[in-house]
């Protein structure tokens, strides 16, 4: 065998577990279908939230805690800046899903959460107009990652650990055979001790055995330039989150001449190929996003100088798929990261890269195991 393990995709989850593999000292070939630094996945647009009162389940804080230092050592290692860290500002009503979720993660693992009610929240954060049945909850452990230059960090980081990295070579298809795993790919068939499968939007398809219950979903973070600059400075406008009846908006301050980020989260429909999707973004994605500008951030609702379209891949829970593959022992698999995943990026390397080598790990991941949907 010439590899150790092979990696088939190279977006966040890829590249983080090469590079752990690499650094272990194993032979690893990592290969993605499309260009580096491609727009066509989920692990590009600039820039990615970070956050560790976790509404999503309080599961994911001790994960989300570790992610902080690893990020922290690859920027060492790279001597790269990857991480800002910002405050993060949760708005609902108090018993949103939202409000509800991040007092929970707080409060089952003691993590600093600052609850503003209505005139708090006012007070501090005169750039949002909402009603009096809003409050917010602020965490200082939270930030953004410059997720293209986290990509490259950590694909630089495998390679110089020795992994062999081929953009624009798709795996077409694998098979467990004795002793390893056969990866036959558009140019080669290839031959290695072990497989991990992290191919995103793309992971139905190539673990078409499995059945897992995936779908994707197109989603536009769009870029807004305020009427005064200065207000939506990382220093005065934080990270926000708000929860609202008619849907869910997230953004990130104004770090460049574009102007502030924001989407909106999930509300699109979900798809069952990644290829079908459409890459214009159009007045149509903009409507609804300078809609709640107007409303609750109107001095942000200037010209949309920007915007990208990006996927979604969704579990039916919308937790992770961290696991072996339940039917071949040397494939370890990660998918399914339901529009959250790219802060655990570097955690969930070294979660498949023990999975791979070791068949188990001690990461607490039980949450997102494959068999809770017993499809194998
Ligand atoms: C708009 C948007 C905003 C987001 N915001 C946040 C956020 O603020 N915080 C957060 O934590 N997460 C966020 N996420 C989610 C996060 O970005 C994703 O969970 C993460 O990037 C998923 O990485 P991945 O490696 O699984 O997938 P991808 O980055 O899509 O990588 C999969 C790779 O596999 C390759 N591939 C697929 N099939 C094959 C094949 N057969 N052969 C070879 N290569 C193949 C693809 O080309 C691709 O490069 C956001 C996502 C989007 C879309």
């Amino acid at each position: 065998m010439t590899f150790d393990v092979i990696v088939l995709g190279l977006g966040a989850m890829g590249s983080a577990t090469a590079s752990v593999l690499a650094r272990r000292g194993l032979r690893v070939l990592g290969l993605d279908r499309h260009d580096r630094g491609h727009t066509l996945g989920s692990s590009h647009g600039h820039t990615r939230i970070i956050r560790t009162a976790y509404y999503e389940h309080p599961d994911y804080v001790p994960l989300c805690r570790a992610a902080f230092g690893l990020w922290h050592d690859l920027e060492q290692r790279r001597g790269q800046h990857l991480l800002t860290a910002c405050p993060c500002l949760s708005v609902g009503t108090p018993d949103s899903e939202l409000i509800r979720g991040v007092r929970s993660a707080a409060e089952t693992h003691g993590l600093s959460l600052e609850l503003l009610d209505p005139g708090q929240l006012r007070n501090r954060y005169p750039q949002f107009r909402l009603g009096d049945d809003m409050t917010g909850a602020v965490e200082q452990a939270s930030g953004f990652l410059y997720v293209d230059d986290c990509v490259r960090a950590l694909q630089d980081d495998a390679a110089r650990h020795g992994a062999e990295l081929r953009f624009h070579e798709p795996a077409l298809e694998w098979k467990s055979q004795p002793g390893g795993i056969a990866v036959k790919t558009a140019w080669e068939n290839l031959s290695a001790g072990a497989l991990v499968v992290t191919a995103g939007p793309w992971a139905r398809p190539i673990l078409a055995d499995m059945n897992l219950p995936l779908t994707v979903m197109r989603q536009t973070p769009l870029w807004f330039r305020p009427h005064r600059a200065a207000d939506f400075r990382r220093d005065r406008f934080p990270i926000f989150l708000v929860d609202l009846p008619g849907g869910a908006f997230y953004g990130i301050p104004m770090l460049d001449s574009r102007g502030i980020k924001a989407a909106l989260h999930y509300a699109a429909p979900e798809l069952e190929n990644a290829d079908e999707v459409s890459r214009e973004v159009t007045l149509e994605d903009e409507q609804p996003v300078r809609a709640f500008l107007r409303e609750y951030l109107p001095n942000a609702a200037g010209p949309c100088t920007d915007g990208s379209t990006c996927l979604y891949t969704l579990t039916p829970d919308r937790h992770f798929v961290v696991d072996r593959h339940p039917g071949h022992e040397r494939v370890a698999i990660a998918a399914g990261f339901s529009g959250h995943g790219f802060k655990f990026a570097p955690v969930i390397g070294e979660a498949l890269a023990d999975l791979v080598t070791t068949g188990r790990t001690e990461w607490p991941i039980g949450l997102f195991s494959a068999r809770r949907f017993q499809t194998i």
